[in-house]
């Protein structure tokens, strides 16, 4: 059997291509990948998507989102996708020990926030713990807050959370930023912005069951001493990074690894495969526009469909 199209990921890209194309009679297949519903199962109360003028919790949203989906014949197959042959068409997907054919693509893998790799980082990430300032900075009013990180993203999480936070203190393992200077200079120049210079975040302290994180231990690098902050959060602001592997031999990749569409489009550069979400964008990265891709996604494959 060769599917009409096949989505890879489910967070709010590939479920609204799977809503878009099941309501177009596509009869979408549409795969899990390791962190079904994606990035915002990490986060807890989402404030700022349309619709949920109360907020609405991230795995909470992205659980209607796959109902919504499957009410239009959206079949989602919890099993990661771990090779594609775009070579030739049909193109040949495998998960499992299956083979699937499809006449088109639709990839929505997103990009993962890069974590520090410490254990408690994990058990309190949306307990005071985040990695996207946009989404969780209102919860934090007049709170103390810390961010990692020395490049752009830093900088930008850094001044955007002195809106709302007492005191923002950026943690940099070097003694030099590698951010551009306006964003520097943006966050140094911020009364609300102090940096802890050569310094390394090596563990967290905090029980999410009891109001999350209480404090962060801090490791100075050049003197090895370490050092307990009190703290209401933690940003991580140490970048992104495309979950594109399984495509670089067949697709346009820049050189961080997000797939290049057509400007206005979800095209790629294979016709018949289409991208949407953090895959292919590095700028907006929000559910709402990612859900927007999303539907472009499903229609320029719907599109694609009728003119073959
Ligand atoms: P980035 O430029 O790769 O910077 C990552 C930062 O995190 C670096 O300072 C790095 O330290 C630090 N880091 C990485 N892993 C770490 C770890 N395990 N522990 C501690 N620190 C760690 O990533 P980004 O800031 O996300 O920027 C990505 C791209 O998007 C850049 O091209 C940037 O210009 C662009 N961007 C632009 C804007 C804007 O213009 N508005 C905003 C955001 C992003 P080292 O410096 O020591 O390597």
């Amino acid at each position: 059997m060769v599917h009409k199209v096949i989505i890879i990921g489910t967070g709010p890209a590939g479920l609204t291509a799977a809503l878009y194309a099941g309501r177009a009679n596509m009869s979408p297949v549409i795969f899990e990948g390791p962190q079904p519903g994606g990035q915002l199962t990490i986060t807890t109360d989402v404030e700022n998507y349309p619709g949920f003028p109360e907020g609405i919790m991230g795995p909470e949203l992205m659980d209607l989102f796959r109902k919504q989906a499957q009410r239009f014949g959206a079949d989602t197959i919890s099993l990661m996708v771990d090779k594609v042959d775009f070579s030739s068409r049909p193109f040949k997907i495998w998960a499992g020990d299956n083979e699937y054919k499809t006449d088109t693509v639709i990839i929505s893998t997103g990009a993962s926030a890069k974590l520090l790799g410490l254990e408690s980082e994990k058990r309190l990430m949306g307990y005071g713990v985040s990695a996207c300032a946009t989404c969780d900075a209102f919860f934090f009013k007049d709170k103390k807050v810390f961010v990692v990180g020395g490049g752009d993203s830093a900088m930008e999480e850094a001044v955007f959370l002195t809106k709302f936070a007492s005191s923002v203190t950026i943690v940099h393992r070097r003694n030099e930023f590698r951010a551009s200077k306006i964003m520097q200079d943006r966050a140094l120049s911020n009364d609300k912005i102090d940096v802890l210079w050569n310094s390394e975040v090596i563990d967290l302290i905090g029980d999410e069951s009891k109001g999350g994180l209480e404090s962060v231990i801090i490791r100075d690098v050049k003197t090895k001493q370490d050092k307990e902050h009190q703290v209401d959060g933690l940003f991580l602001g140490i970048g992104h990074s495309p979950n594109s592997k399984l495509f670089k031999d067949y697709l346009d990749l820049d050189e961080k690894g997000y797939i290049i569409t057509e400007p206005g489009t979800s095209k790629t550069s294979l016709e018949g495969v289409f991208a949407s979400g953090d895959i292919q964008d590095q700028k907006y990265m929000q559910a709402i526009t990612a859900a927007g891709s999303g539907c472009m996604a499903a229609i320029d494959a719907e599109h694609y469909l009728e003119s073959i």
